[in-house]
């Protein structure tokens, strides 16, 4: 009799919401985490194990039984389980803290090759190496053993490169003196990984972090490395990356998306060389593909990458980083809406290690966290070079309005660039808005051209002459007349980096810009490509959105301006001050890294706010203090958490009625628990869907979960007009 299996297989339907699993039979037993074609209704999806038990009884009895008829898996893709138990463990608590489906969970866990929903095969690329199986055999032709000899002497030969006759090889492999064997070759997106054995005796400051984490090296705890920017947290990484893969672990470092990857990536690979495999979102699928599999194969140590690498296969982790911890791009903004550090915790657990964060400027929620003895805090406070953090100077721009200065700079800063220019040193600009103008508005009519998808007017590209919605791929060529009264008075106001790079050119004849953001970083390269330029001083300044914030050491670099540090302090949102003094603080430290003193000047109309003040100074203690005390009163983080439940859908009524029947319920559900609104999102309609949003803030989880889950269960399960959403630690009003 033939063995059956009943195996159940996790789907991902693009209509429904599907998050059970289904059960099909087999003939042979499957491993959980492999994938599966399968025919589903009509269709032939791909699907992923996630159990499979013997069944003693035959096809048909199992039929009579269930009541309906079974279908055999089609096609069986893996041999392997894509996941480790670790991993599949993982992606179970995910989909639990997260309120996700579990095929979202291994979505996101995936490379794009490998996602439950793909199936495609991937072009591995193999070569063939020839090797010596019997070093001392002795052949039958005096070429044959030159030839062996040759091998003797250059192990891991390629066959394209063997200097001999094809029959001359034909004959050593007949006399089993060699093999040809095939072997996996990885697409390498870093040609330069040439190990540079230069390593820095480190300063008393770094040793005692090295040391500290070190001595709890075998011990799941969280340290914060609280050092200013330029005091050489990137080495204390290195370090103690080294020790621990000296003793056959292995490490994560994650760093926030790519805008600082080319730096660290460099740092990574010129110390570790092949045994660090990078992850990042701008590799082609292949390269992704190829990285993901050196990790599987165990031929890396360390893993340097973006978000999503928190979920990299390494086995045997003795070390998880995250650089830069207080950057919102930790949080993920889709499904499911997770937490790095949330994750990096729980990697850790399991596998009795630190994870250490590190930051010039740690969110309030970390800070907090340390001060109270909950992670270990570790303290930077100089930087390397000896030199003081740059000065600051808050430039009133009220005033300059007052004294008949509408230019974009301020007199003082026109001075400071022109001065610069003149010394060969470099500058860095920031302007936190891309494009040309903010908006574009009819003087005739008053009409605001906007996105019609999006509540958002459309910003203005002057080079592609293009109105276009930074929230959806809208865009149109700029009209000459008004679309609503058909006069020709448009006019467009606010500044994006576009006009900054076109007054720079016109305050600074022959001045030489390069301007890095979203827009000219869109290519493969194009970070890296820029940045060098830069490095090469091909360029002056570099102007840029908060791009430019983070990560970047130019040791030509005196000085650095802000052009308008209220953009972001005027942010509806409650971590609007914080996110300000990370960005100016960040920017800031961009100056004076070198041999040279840096100057930096913010341009701002709050030069009395506490924020502002608090850079000026670089207080972060003060900073904090002020913020807790706000954040306190106003009941916001890290007082309380916060749930942020969005109820979204293409038809606004619904939108509306399901968004208050849900706040009734959990009102209900719920009594003790500070539930507000529903309110507006920031941006209502976007890409033609309406959000409204409620937000729950609470300080125990525990009560919370069973309701939500009821919740989202009932409106994503069965079919209604609306689709629910629960993000926890929101990030974005949006
Ligand atoms: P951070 O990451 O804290 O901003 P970095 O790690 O980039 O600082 O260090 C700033 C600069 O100091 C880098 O150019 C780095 O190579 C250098 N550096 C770091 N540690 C040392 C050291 N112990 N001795 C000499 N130079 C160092
Ligand atoms: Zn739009």
């Amino acid at each position: 009799m033939i063995k059956l299996y009943i195996v159940q297989v996790l789907v991902e339907h693009p209509t429904h919401a599907l998050d059970t699993n289904f059960d099909y039979l087999s003939k042979e037993e499957l491993k959980p985490g492999v994938r599966v074609a399968i025919v589903f209704g009509y269709q032939r999806i791909i699907g992923y194990v996630t159990g499979c038990k013997y069944s003693e009884k035959s096809k048909e009895d199992l039929e009579e039984e269930a009541g309906f008829k079974y279908r055999y898996i089609s096609e069986v893709i893996d041999k392997q389980p894509l996941l480790n138990d670790e991993l599949q463990q993982l992606s179970i608590t995910l989909a639990k803290l997260t309120l996700s489906p579990r095929i979202s969970c291994l979505q996101a866990m995936l490379p794009p090759q490998l996602k439950p929903s793909s199936n495609k095969a991937v072009g591995i690329k193999y070569q063939n190496v020839i090797e010596v199986i019997d070093k001392d055999a002795v052949l039958k032709t005096v070429k044959q053993q030159e030839a062996l000899q040759f091998l003797n002497q250059h192990p891991h030969t390629l066959l394209k490169d063997f200097p001999y006759s094809k029959s001359v090889l034909d004959k050593m492999v007949e006399q089993k003196a060699v093999i040809i064997k095939k072997e996996e070759v990885y697409r390498d997106p870093f040609v330069d990984d040439q190990k540079n054995p230069i390593e820095y005796a480190l300063t008393s400051d770094q040793q005692k972090v090295v040391n500290g984490i070190m001595a709890k090296i075998n011990v799941y705890h969280t340290a914060l490395i609280h050092g200013v920017t330029g005091s050489g947290k990137t080495e204390v990484y290195l370090h103690l990356s080294k020790y621990v893969i000296q003793n056959n672990r292995t490490v994560l470092m994650l760093v926030p998306e790519i805008s600082l990857t080319p730096m660290m990536v460099n740092a990574f690979k010129h110390k570790f060389g092949k045994e660090v495999a990078i992850i990042h979102s701008r590799l082609s699928p292949g390269e992704r593909y190829d990285e993901y599999r050196r990790i599987l194969n165990h031929e890396v140590k360390i893993v340097v990458g973006a978000r999503s690498a928190i979920f990299a296969p390494l086995e045997n982790i003795g070390l998880i980083i995250l650089d830069e911890e207080h950057d919102p791009s930790y949080k993920q903004e889709s499904k499911p809406r997770y937490q790095t550090a949330q994750i990096a915790r729980i990697r850790a657990k399991y596998h009795h290690c630190p994870v250490v964060l590190g930051s010039a400027t740690p969110s309030l929620e970390s800070y907090s966290r340390a001060i109270k003895g909950v992670y270990d805090l570790y303290e930077l406070p100089k930087r390397i070079n000896q030199f003081p953090l740059p000065e600051i100077e808050l430039i009133d721009m009220a005033k300059e309005m007052r004294q008949q200065n509408y230019s974009l700079f301020s007199r003082a800063m026109q001075k400071q660039i022109q001065a610069r220019l003149q010394a060969k040193e470099q500058i860095i600009l920031l302007l936190n808005k891309r494009g040309y103008a903010s908006f574009v508005r009819c003087l005739d009519c008053g009409e605001v051209i906007k996105c019609p998808h999006c509540d958002v007017t459309l910003t203005y590209h002057k080079q592609e002459r293009m109105l276009k919605c930074h929230y959806c791929e809208y865009q149109i060529p700029i009209m000459k007349h008004c679309p609503n009264c058909k006069g020709t008075n448009l006019k467009h106001f606010g500044t994006g980096t576009q006009k900054v790079e076109e007054q720079l050119e016109n305050l600074f004849p022959g001045v030489k810009v390069i301007r890095y953001d979203v827009d000219t970083t869109k290519n493969k390269d194009g970070h890296q490509k820029l940045l060098q330029q830069f490095e090469n001083h091909e360029a002056d300044i570099l102007l840029g959105t908060q791009m430019i914030a983070k990560g970047l050491d130019f040791e030509n670099v005196t000085f650095v301006g802000v052009l308008n540090a209220d953009l972001s302090l005027n942010i509806p949102d409650f971590r609007s001050n914080e996110r300000t003094y990370q960005l100016l603080e960040q920017v800031s430290g961009r100056a004076g890294r070198g041999k040279k003193k840096g100057t930096v000047m913010i341009q701002t109309y709050n030069p009395d706010h506490f924020v502002l003040q608090c850079v000026k100074t670089h207080d972060f203690n003060r900073f904090f203090n002020e913020e807790m005390k706000i954040r306190r009163l106003a009941k916001y983080p890290p007082y309380v958490h916060l749930l942020s439940i969005i109820i979204q859908g293409k038809n606004e009524q619904a939108v509306s009625k399901n968004a208050n029947q849900i706040k009734t319920y959990l009102q209900k559900q719920l009594p003790q628990i500070l539930i507000l609104g529903p309110a507006n999102s920031l941006i209502y309609r976007m890409q033609d869907i309406y959000r409204k949003r409620i937000l729950i803030k609470f300080t125990d989880s525990k009560k919370l979960y069973p309701v939500l889950e009821t919740m989202s269960d009932f409106y994503n399960k069965q079919g209604t007009k609306v689709h629910v959403v629960c993000d926890f630690n929101p990030y974005s009003q949006i």
